[in-house]
């Protein structure tokens, strides 16, 4: 039986762990917590709702437990202003199946016991490079899931991939309580996303939280010294949840009835920071010269603004695993971890990177066509309209990224795609949206609501 090291008790390394074991592999799970610590004394480390592709694969494990009990995220409800006090146009898009946002303390908690249980053997260490030296010696492959933590920087960055070298955003997440779970007049529970094209996103996500189940997870993506750039010198979750309601009276007054009354989840629910998206070289050498393979936010780090960085990790963990066991007895070198990682990037990782970091830029030419295109869907007939095909088609994104992104990218493939959907003729199509978005901006202009389709 091959003897396989993870490193990282977060979900890659959990999914890989999981995925190995079942398919007969001896694994070790090194983690510098135990699965009380991550329920009771840890933050979660991002967001992390997963589209379908990334839920079929837990599924796949046997890792789904809260299926029944957790919100399901049906869509995506986006509002789109190019200044403040202006909401241009929405865009609510609706998915084929639902995702699913977990509380990761809870999820570790229980994939680690699940582990265990299982057979597999874990080891409660903060693991240091020389420790990992040792690890790679005892053997055959050892994988580092340790997240965005000091271990990463054992993984050259990839500078040609990588396209930024600095955080593009100061980042905010607050788990709530209090808030109802949908929102007045739209008729699925979306993620509700506000994006403000001068200074940056604010969104709300349906979550499972620990201890009180359906609850919502809230985001800010501050561009940094604009309006939503507050919650830096933050000292506790219940500061962050008070600045984040003002910032929604300010600047997103249409959500504040919603929002007004949410408390903090509880005293570790709660994160700011900020990183630079980056893609690594998937292999890391040891001082030894023993090589071990990188996972999850360790191979690559996305911005969270598509929500992508954990179903990143887990199409990454499958594609790995799968890797392993098509390697059957050969060597697991370092040209086998980079074809691993290349297969992987070449199918998934590549886009998906490319349609995250789309989110974080002034929207295109070919984007601005297609949301206009989509405007004056109203998403209650699920299908009902072309413009609605396109406003799915755009979340459905976010599942699988090969969708839609090319699209954003070049106008004549957006051309396309809004005719494939809308069956109109992409400037009919265009000047349609565009003229209601005018008459949106005219009711605004008049002192009154937009009016868009559910609003
Ligand atoms: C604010 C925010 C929101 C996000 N929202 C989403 C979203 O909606 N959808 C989505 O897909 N992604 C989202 N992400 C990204 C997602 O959370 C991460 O991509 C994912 O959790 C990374 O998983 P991981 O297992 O690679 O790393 P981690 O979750 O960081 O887990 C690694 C774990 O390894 C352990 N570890 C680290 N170093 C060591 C060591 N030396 N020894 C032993 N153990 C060690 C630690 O326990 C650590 O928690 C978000 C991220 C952030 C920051």
């Amino acid at each position: 039986m091959r003897n396989i090291a993870i490193i990282g008790s977060g979900q890659a390394g959990l999914l890989a762990a999981h995925g190995l074991i079942n398919a007969g592999y001896r694994v070790t799970l090194y983690s510098d917590r135990t699965a009380d610590q991550w329920l009771n004394e840890s933050r979660p480390t991002g967001t992390a709702a997963r589209f379908h592709l990334s839920l079929e694969y837990e599924r796949e494990l046997g890792l789904n437990h809260w299926e029944k009990a957790a919100p399901k995220g049906e869509g995506v409800h986006l509002t789109f202003s190019p200044a403040k006090d202006n909401r241009l146009l929405t865009l609510a898009g609706r998915l084929k199946d639902y995702f699913l946002a977990i509380d990761l303390r809870l999820q570790s908690h229980r994939w680690m016991n699940d582990f265990a249980a299982k057979g597999g053997q874990i080891e409660i260490e903060n693991v240091t490079v020389p420790r990992l030296d040792d690890i790679a010696a005892g053997h055959e492959l050892t994988i580092v899931a340790a997240g965005r933590a000091d271990l990463c920087n054992l993984f050259e960055r990839d500078a040609a991939r990588s396209v930024y070298d600095k955080p593009q955003r100061n980042l905010t997440m607050i788990v709530t309580t209090g808030g109802k779970m949908g929102f007045a007049g739209v008729p699925f529970l979306p993620v509700k996303f506000n994006f403000f094209a001068p200074f940056g996103e604010a969104f709300y996500v349906p979550y499972f939280h620990k201890d009180h189940g359906p609850t919502w997870n809230m985001l800010i993506e501050a561009k940094p010294g604009g309006p939503l750039d507050r919650f830096a010198d933050c000292k506790s979750g219940d500061q962050a949840v008070e600045i984040y309601k003002q910032v929604i009276k300010e600047i997103i007054p249409w959500d504040y009835d919603w929002a007004k009354d949410m408390q903090l989840a509880d005293p570790h629910g709660w994160l700011v920071g900020r990183f630079a998206p980056t893609v690594r070289n998937p292999v890391g050498r040891l001082p030894s010269g023993r090589i071990v393979a990188a996972l999850g936010d360790t191979a690559m780090s996305l911005d969270p603004v598509g929500g992508q960085g954990a179903n990143n990790g887990n199409k990454m963990a499958r594609n790995l695993v799968e890797s392993i066991v098509a390697r059957k007895d050969r060597p697991f070198d370092a040209q086998w971890m980079t074809e691993t990682f290349e297969r992987f990037y070449a199918r998934t990782g590549r886009i998906t990177y490319t349609f995250n970091n789309i989110l974080l830029e002034p929207i295109t030419a070919a984007g601005k066509m297609l949301l206009m295109a989509q405007y004056g869907s109203d998403g209650r007939v699920r299908g009902s309209t072309g413009q609605q095909r396109i406003a799915d088609a755009f979340i459905e994104n976010f599942n699988d990224a090969n969708g839609l992104t090319p699209a954003f990218l070049d106008g004549a493939t957006a051309r396309a795609a809004i005719k494939e959907k809308t069956g109109m003729s992409w400037p009919f199509a265009v000047v349609r949206g565009a003229l209601g978005v005018a008459r949106g901006q005219i009711r605004q202009k008049l002192g009154r609501e937009p009016g868009h389709p559910v609003a």
